[in-house]
């Protein structure tokens, strides 16, 4: 275990890892670039925008302190919505959140949606430069002597322990890995944010006073009773579990590993990845088969295809993600599914059988069996649960693949417990975890402080 109070983590990640070779899709924007863009703003009452941020920034509000040159307290605005913002200014699916809901989209289309995520990057890029972010959360209150574990470093936790810290309770997190940040850290799109963005916020976090103790799996070296005897609350943020398997006869050749696992070695190790792959499969469907199939075209692999057991009318990635996916070059095979992966010792080919609806049941279509070539296959086939990790608390209830949770509260069927982020909504969004997050640390300090 390794406890941590002053915080250095960026240091700690190799150089030569393979997300840095990414062109960063979120440039940011100038002063004047930025002023510009936020005099466009119409300042919306009831800004639709606002309404569609899980974490309900006050979105017009930032703009026009950006278009009066007042960033810090653009930042400031921003910040007292939400902690990780500068995570969610560069990760958040914006098109289908407050940009999606931007009034400009239902005009006479001469001018796109306002870009508020490239603004609020903006706000935020110049709070951290100017080392302003702590500052602008204003004071922490006095020591109410109440202790918190929270069990995993992603932005759930984080956003639970920021807001627990600034209200006077003391914060211990325990992650299982090395690095805090839970995805945002080993699982976002390079292109999208590097791993030491994601750091960066979670060392913010870290330097309001919450103590971080890394290496540490709850349920392996520390037991669920013992935190509960020990600490006053506890917060569940552990999200999914590891990447899922279809059970197929071959899967367990080297070259098959799960998404999530390769996402992470691009983004957080140094090792020399993909050498002599010429032919990639990705098995799914989701946003998470279309990140990995685009970071694989993107370290070269010249030939990379997605293979869904559906049509492209049920897959389950974004819209915007499918055509980023063929704008760099991946090749979508529909209506397939593996059915035996082939090689000795390595895989070196995938057989595929067809795929079709029967009285709304999908089935193989007989005789359509083929093989592709390939040394590399990601299963992008979903992720475990940590049912039993979650369960091990007593009265904690798990249905339908998430912790049972009071939607306003967080709260479970333990008095002492509470849940946010993936682990309690099925898996979602970065902003998600962080209302959910904040949400819980506000109903823990009700039931701590009696207010
Ligand atoms: C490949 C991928 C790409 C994504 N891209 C985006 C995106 O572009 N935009 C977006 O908004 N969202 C994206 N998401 C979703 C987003 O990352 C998650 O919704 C978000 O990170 C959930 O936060 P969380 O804190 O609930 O869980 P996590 O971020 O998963 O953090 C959970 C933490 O708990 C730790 N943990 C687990 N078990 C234990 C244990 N027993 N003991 C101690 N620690 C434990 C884990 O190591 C981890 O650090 C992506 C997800 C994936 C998988
Ligand atoms: S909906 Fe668009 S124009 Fe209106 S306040 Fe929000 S960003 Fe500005």
């Amino acid at each position: 275990m390794h406890v941590t109070t002053t915080i250095s983590f960026q240091s700690q990640l190799p150089g030569d890892r393979p997300e840095v070779r990414f062109k960063d899709h979120h440039p940011s924007l100038t002063e004047r670039e930025a002023v510009l863009e936020a005099r466009r703003c119409l300042y919306c009452f009831d800004a639709p925008c606002q309404q569609a941020c899980p974490t309900s920034i006050d979105i017009a509000s930032f703009i026009r302190k950006i278009s009066t040159g007042n960033t810090l307290a653009a930042a400031r605005t921003i910040l007292s919505a939400n902690i990780n913002a500068l995570s969610c200014a560069r990760v958040c699916p914006t098109q289908v959140l407050c940009e999606g809901a931007c009034v400009y989209n239902h005009r006479d289309g001469s001018q796109p949606p306002i870009h508020i995520g490239r603004l609020q990057q903006f706000a935020m890029e110049a709070a951290y430069a100017k080392n302003a972010v702590a500052s602008l959360l204003g004071d922490k209150r006095a020591s109410t002597g109440k202790k918190i574990a929270l069990l995993g470093a992603g932005p759930a936790s984080l956003a639970c322990a920021a807001e627990l810290t600034l209200r006077g309770h003391q914060c211990v997190i325990l992650e299982q890995r090395a690095l805090p940040g839970g995805l945002n850290t080993n699982g976002v799109a390079p292109y999208k944010m590097k791993a030491d963005v994601g750091l960066l916020e979670a060392e913010m976090v870290l330097g309001l006073g919450v103590e971080l103790r890394t290496g540490v799996t709850v349920g392996k070296d520390v037991k669920p009773e013992d935190l509960l005897a020990e600490y006053d609350a506890v917060f569940l943020g552990v999200g999914l579990g590891p990447d899922g398997r279809l059970a197929v006869p071959g899967e367990e050749l080297a070259g098959i590993i799960g998404a999530v696992e390769l996402i992470d070695q691009v983004k957080t190790r140094g090792q020399p990845l993909f050498e002599g792959v010429a032919h990639a499969v990705v098995v799914g469907g989701g946003n998470t088969a279309i990140d990995v199939a685009r970071e694989l075209r993107g370290l070269g692999v010249p030939e990379v295809t997605m293979v869904y057991r559906r049509g492209p009318e049920h897959m389950s990635a974004y819209a915007h993600e499918q055509d980023g996916a063929r704008h760099d070059g991946v090749r979508f095979l529909h209506w397939h599914v593996p059915v035996r992966f082939n090689g000795e010792g390595k895989v070196s080919s995938l057989t595929l059988a067809r795929t079709r609806l029967e009285d709304g049941r999908l089935r193989n279509v007989p005789g359509s069996e083929a093989d592709v070539p390939c040394e590399l296959v990601a299963m992008a086939v979903g992720q475990g649960t940590l049912k039993d990790l979650c369960t091990a608390f007593a009265g904690v209830d798990f249905r339908d693949g998430h912790v049972v949770v009071d939607p306003d509260t967080g709260a479970t069927g333990n008095a002492k417990v509470f849940a946010g982020g993936d682990v309690a909504n099925g898996g979602k969004e970065v902003v998600n975890a962080t209302a959910e997050g904040k949400r819980a640390a506000l109903a823990m300090d009700r039931m701590l402080t009696g207010a």
